[in-house]
């Protein structure tokens, strides 16, 4: 099949394509000496040459493994982008695709992105991701459905030997960790009863408050007192970053979210503070153009493009929500020349992943593994990257987004300290074991 036919296809159309062929397993892994992008199958070596041949989102991923649940004809995958620091490590999203272009491209530049965001943390994980495409024909919601889908991705898990390590994203819930966790150890985020870390918004929501803190403290040497502060989303992470605001004395927080209930409760919680919320529709981004000293949005990614930027008034952005910047590149120069300072989101939101980093070695109270990323004093804290992603962009003369992926980029070159380059053995011997049999 064309190369183009076969990328359009839509998920279910290419299920039928891998059924017919008697697929159930395939891979792309990348060849160092042929420095190309290789399939597991030669009938799907197109999209192993299209992928590899993507400049903006593809730079060498170690390894893309893909297996079919055929009872929910589900297609689910890992992608492992770099594993110098470590096991490559990411959430697993439950998304919907209109084809497999779309499928393919997002797995691949969700999992660098968590190469950068691990890295810059200095975690000693690499970076990876996990997306199950959603077959349109099934009840997502079905907890019998989810837990089925979800204990034989923990096999899969299982199969590739721990080059990636999953966690919770979007579509996905600790309900589902625990699934995976039933079929494999190569898990984080699974319920505290089972020994995991719980919910990370409230640290996430810390992290957020630590980069506004360096941004504040860089540009004006000020904090957060009597600032104004319109938040966009007040769920998880939102929610408590309202309430940190206020305990830091904001003057005022301008914030809104699309669910009425939220907005409800969070204003019955903080009576007699000066929080104006109001509830939006979905399409409305007039949150982002408030008049405000910082904007934090802390809803869904992609708000911040060329239909938006040109409003805004604050000086600072920071947030917790994900991808932010709807082009990267483009969108990171445009907020630069408007002369705004963008902190970016994969420094700020860290603390899910920092979170459940270390759920392996055990809890203890105030733990530094965790606390050291919130104060003002360790060299990779927030705090601390955020002032010297300030520094580097203001002597450079760059965009912060940039700034902050060329420091990522550096570090996630660097080895672990005591397994190396352990993940690309790991995929060198999923290979030699033909592991796609
Ligand atoms: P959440 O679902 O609890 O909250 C998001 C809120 O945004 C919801 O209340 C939703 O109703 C609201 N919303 C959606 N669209 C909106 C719109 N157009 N305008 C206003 N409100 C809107 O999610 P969360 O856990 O608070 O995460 C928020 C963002 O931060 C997400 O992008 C998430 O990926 C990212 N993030 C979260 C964590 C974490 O620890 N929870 C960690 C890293 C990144």
């Amino acid at each position: 099949m064309e190369k183009s036919n076969l990328l359009s296809l839509h998920p279910q159309e290419f299920i039928k394509l891998l059924t017919e062929n008697n697929i159930k397993k395939f891979y792309f892994v990348f060849d160092n000496i042929k420095q190309q992008l290789i399939s597991s199958h030669d009938i799907l070596q197109p999209i192993a040459d299209y992928l590899g041949a993507d400049k903006r989102d593809f730079s060498k991923h170690e390894g893309l493994f893909f297996q079919l649940n055929e009872k929910y004809q589900t297609l689910m995958g890992a992608f492992v982008h770099k594993t110098n620091r470590g096991q490559s490590a990411g959430g697993v999203r439950y998304w919907h695709y209109n084809n497999i272009e779309s499928y393919f491209r997002d797995g691949i530049r969700l999992a660098k992105g968590m190469t950068q965001k691990n890295a810059l943390a200095n975690l000693w994980w690499g970076g990876g991701k996990g997306v199950i495409c959603h077959n349109p024909d099934i009840d997502k919601y079905s907890p019998l459905i989810r837990k089925e889908i979800y204990s034989e991705y923990g096999e899969f898990l299982t199969s590739l030997q721990g080059c990636y390590v999953t966690a919770e994203d979007a579509g996905t819930n600790v309900t589902d960790m625990s699934n995976i966790f039933s079929k494999t150890r190569f898990t984080t985020c699974i319920p505290q009863s089972l020994g995991g870390s719980g919910n990370p918004s409230v640290p996430t929501a810390r992290g957020v408050i630590s980069g506004m803190e360096a941004a504040l403290k860089f540009l004006y040497n000020e904090n957060l007192e009597g600032k104004v502060i319109a938040v966009q989303g007040m769920g998880n992470v939102g929610g408590p970053l309202i309430k940190f605001l206020f305990e830091k004395n904001v003057k005022k927080v301008i914030a809104c979210d699309i669910n009425i209930q939220i907005v409800e409760k969070l204003q019955s919680e903080l009576p007699g503070k000066n929080l104006e919320a109001r509830v939006a529709d979905i399409n409305d981004h007039s949150i982002l153009s408030s008049e405000c000293d910082i904007l934090a949005p802390c809803a869904t990614g992609a708000i911040l493009n060329e239909k938006t930027i040109p409003g805004i008034k604050a000086k600072i952005i920071c947030g917790a929500a994900n991808n932010q910047l709807e082009e990267p590149a483009r969108d990171d120069s445009l907020i630069y020349e408007k002369g705004i300072c963008y902190i970016p989101d994969f420094l700020t939101n860290r603390m899910g992943i920092v979170n459940c980093a270390n759920e392996q070695y055990g809890y203890v109270n105030n733990d530094n593994f965790i606390e050291r990323h919130l104060n003002k004093e360790w060299e990779y804290s927030v705090y601390q990257t955020t002032l010297s992603v300030l520094k580097m962009a203001k002597e450079n003369q760059s965009p912060t987004g940039k700034i902050a992926i060329e420091t990522a980029d550096k570090m996630a070159e660097e080895a672990h300290p005591i397994f190396g380059h352990r993940g690309k053995e790991i995929i060198e011997s999923l290979v030699q074991n033909k592991w796609h049999i």
